[in-house]
């Protein structure tokens, strides 16, 4: 690694010089953000949860919602599934709030509720990587560690020119190189956080803001705005998915989901297609459209008579205020109740009689 940072950096006194004008920039321009006034490893590793996939700015209130709700380790691994998927409703990619509930059952079980310091340990614990193991190391225990991330990977790959696409293995391996190479020996965490935000507010992606950058002096980019590189990404594909909106007096038909929201309910799947003559000449009730990973998925959703049995991950409820739904059933229920069945709007919890 040395030989990188021989190759790739430049003399001590620059980098030294480069540590001051970014810390300088971060101390009058740093983000306040509400994991930041903290060193408590839980709620930074909440935070972190959160902010793979997710802005900034959707996350603070869910973070803070989150702590109220469950402030450490003991409460969210007493929590049950439902409770820790109905308090991420919303924020999507749910398999974050798996994991960090399982997380919170071994900090609780195996480490008798004491978050390990070490990186080994930590990169064992349910969905934590590299990148969330150093970023909980440098900001709760301000080790000297480097974190890699779109904002860091962004600036790094710039201010050094780095031609290598960042979603291979050998762009990725410098990357992190770098990133060590540059990192201070104390004060790691400002200084991780200071790129970070680097990132997030100057070297933005689409027009780096080079004329009020602190660092300008030492980036030896050409074409900003070019990099990083990266592979060509995954085409999109064009998803339906048919569900049903049976109800039944004063209750309706929800489903467990096994696949994609494991855990959560939805409204019961019709494994119908277009030109099934059961769905023929029927018009769907309620249309959504929304991404997931490289798809683009429409939900179509059809008002359904109820059935004589149910199938065994079904079940009928009263109410759905306590229950875990993913964003686009839960929206499509309100928007169906507030259209025919509104009478009043608790209605998006209970359902009126027919
Ligand atoms: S000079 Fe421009 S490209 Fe270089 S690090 Fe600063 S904002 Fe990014």
């Amino acid at each position: 690694m040395f030989d990188v940072c021989w190759q790739m950096l430049p003399a001590l006194q620059d980098i030294r010089a480069l540590r001051r004008s970014l810390l300088r920039w971060f101390r009058h321009h740093g983000r306040d953000l509400p994991w930041r006034q903290t060193r408590d490893p839980y709620a930074i590793l909440v935070s972190e949860f959160m902010l793979q996939q997710t802005q900034v700015t959707t996350v603070i209130p869910y973070y803070q919602r989150w702590l109220r709700t469950f402030p450490d380790f003991a409460t969210l691994a007493r929590a049950s599934e439902n409770q820790v998927l109905r308090a991420w409703q919303g924020l999507g990619y749910y398999a974050r709030a798996r994991n960090l509930h399982a997380t919170a059952k071994t900090v609780m079980h195996k480490h008798r509720g004491n978050f390990p310091r070490k990186i080994e340990q930590i990169r064992q614990l349910s969905g934590i990587g590299k990148y969330t193991a150093h970023a909980v190391a440098t900001f709760a225990f301000d080790q000297s560690v480097p974190i890699i991330e779109a904002n860091t990977g962004r600036v790094l790959a710039r201010l050094f020119n780095l031609r290598e696409s960042i979603d291979s293995t050998a762009g990725r391996t410098k990357l992190w190189e770098v990133a060590q190479c540059l990192l201070p020996g104390s004060h790691a965490a400002d200084f991780n956080s200071a790129l970070l935000d680097l990132g997030a507010v100057i070297c933005v992606a689409r027009k780096p803001k080079c004329n009020l950058c602190p660092i300008s002096t030492f980036c030896r980019a050409k074409n900003p705005a070019a990099l990083p590189v990266r592979r060509s990404r995954p085409k999109t594909t064009q998803l339906v998915e048919t569900h049903g909106f049976i109800v039944r007096g004063n209750r309706i038909l929800l489903e467990k989901s096994h696949h994609r929201w494991r855990g959560m309910w939805i409204l019961p799947r019709l494994e119908l297609d277009s030109s099934n003559p059961a769905i023929v000449g029927k018009k769907p009730v309620y249309e959504s459209v929304f991404p997931f990973t490289h798809h683009r998925v429409t939900l179509s959703v059809y008002h359904w008579p109820a059935p004589k049995r149910i199938g065994p991950r079904q079940k009928w409820l009263e109410s759905i205020e306590h229950v875990a739904m993913p964003s686009p059933h839960r929206r499509a229920v309100d928007a169906l109740l507030d259209a025919d069945f509104l009478s009043a709007k608790p209605a998006a919890q209970r359902f009126p009689q027919r």
